[in-house]
């Protein structure tokens, strides 16, 4: 099925379609430049936003798959998890796009929206944007691979930080455990702050631990110690790195020396890589499940990535990153799951729902 998904969970405004695992078009315009001055997204300026890029967005999409608006099948949207004016947006239209043209509508998960990303194909390998980045991840011309369930998925990004175990993609799908405070996205652009690095942090700080030291600071490891693993074995937590990243800058400043930004940033990425890792691989010893999917903004960060593949060699687990524009928040994502809904025959989900900002991970479809 030809399905055309809307994405408006965050500060992406996404629209992507898809044929089935084909992928036709991932149009997507971002407000972050936007939320640069406020260090994190506001929501009232991200849903803004969206109502401002949708259209322009949706037609951009439409123009480079080489459709018609009638040759979908249906339409897919992100209800949530997410900020609630910036789903309402989204919903909005999907709503009134779905309505005008006498098309089906799909609301879906917007966390399973990312592991569907990973059973997208493009139709022209070379034109790929992200070129392959190191050990065990895709991205080979005409090298897609299939995903494999069950799979543990790992999404980690500026709103969450999660850890699922997917054994069926649209009826199975668990929560095994999430961060209890600060998303990791979240974390790396708090402490590019605090080293007075632009937003957003990510990008930043791997640039900046590229050139330090990762044993040079002995920064924590959040909910590792053995009476943590007891109640938050796959849970995560980033407030207390932060904060001692925080306490350390400033000792250094009373005690009037430097800061070695590029031994902070990668004693502290190395913090968050280490912690990600060592949790996503147990939930797979645990579950015996041989496979891992990385996903979310974060999964760009260059120690993830190489510890993750580290890791994963060692245990035996099928380590699979999907390009990098598919790992953000982008509309494909969600047009795939559509799909996925569609040829398994599920029933549309009319339009009686609305935008639900703490939809739980086990509602793949919302109805
Ligand atoms: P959502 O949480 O709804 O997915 P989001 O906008 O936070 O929304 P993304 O756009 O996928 O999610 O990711 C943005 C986050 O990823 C930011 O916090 C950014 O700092 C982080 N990020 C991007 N690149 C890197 C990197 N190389 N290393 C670490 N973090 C990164
Ligand atoms: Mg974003
Ligand atoms: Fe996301």
């Amino acid at each position: 099925p030809v399905v055309l998904g809307i994405e408006t969970s965050c500060d992406e405004t996404g629209v992507g379609i898809v044929r089935g695992r084909v992928l036709l078009a991932n149009a997507v315009a971002s407000s972050m430049d936007e939320h640069a001055r406020f260090g994190g997204v506001v929501p009232e300026i991200a849903a803004r936003a969206h109502l401002e890029s949708l259209t322009p967005t949706i037609e951009r999409a439409v123009a480079d798959a080489g459709i018609r608006l009638d040759d979908l099948d249906a339409v897919a949207v992100t209800c949530g998890p997410g900020l609630a004016g910036a789903l309402m947006v989204g919903v909005s239209a999907a709503k009134a796009l779905a309505i005008a043209l006498q098309k089906p509508l799909y609301a879906v998960n917007h966390l399973v929206g990312h592991v569907g990303a990973d059973l997208l194909r493009d139709p022209d390998p070379p034109r790929r944007a992200d070129p392959p980045r190191g050990a065990g991840l895709r991205g080979v011309a005409g090298d897609v691979g299939e995903l494999e369930l069950p799979t543990v998925a790992l999404l980690v990004s500026g709103g969450h930080t999660s850890l699922l175990l997917v054994r069926d993609l649209l009826d199975d799908v668990e929560l095994l455990g999430e961060t209890i405070d600060d998303a990791a996205g979240e974390a790396f652009d708090k402490v590019a702050r605090l080293l007075g690095l632009p937003y957003p942090g990510g990008p930043e700080i791997d640039r900046a631990a590229a050139s330090g030291d990762p044993r040079a600071i002995a920064f924590p490891r959040g909910l590792t110690r053995a009476k943590d693993l007891e109640r938050h074995r796959y849970d995560f937590s980033f407030s207390g790195l932060k904060t001692s990243v925080a306490r350390w800058v400033e000792r250094r400043e009373a005690d009037g020396g430097s800061i070695p930004v590029a031994d902070v940033a990668a004693s502290f990425r190395e913090a968050v890589a280490d912690v990600l890792t060592a949790k996503a691989i147990a939930a797979c010893r645990d579950h015996g499940v041989p496979r891992l999917l990385l996903g979310g903004g974060v999964a760009a960060n260059a120690r993830v990535r190489g510890l993750a593949a580290e890791r994963a060699a060692a245990a035996g687990v099928a380590l699979r990153v999907p390009p990098l524009s598919l790992c953000t928040d982008n509309g494909a994502m969600i047009a795939s799951l559509g799909a996925q809904l569609v040829a398994a025959g599920h029933a549309p989900s009319g339009f009686a729902f609305g935008a639900d900002s703490t939809l739980p991970v086990t509602e793949v479809q919302v109805r």
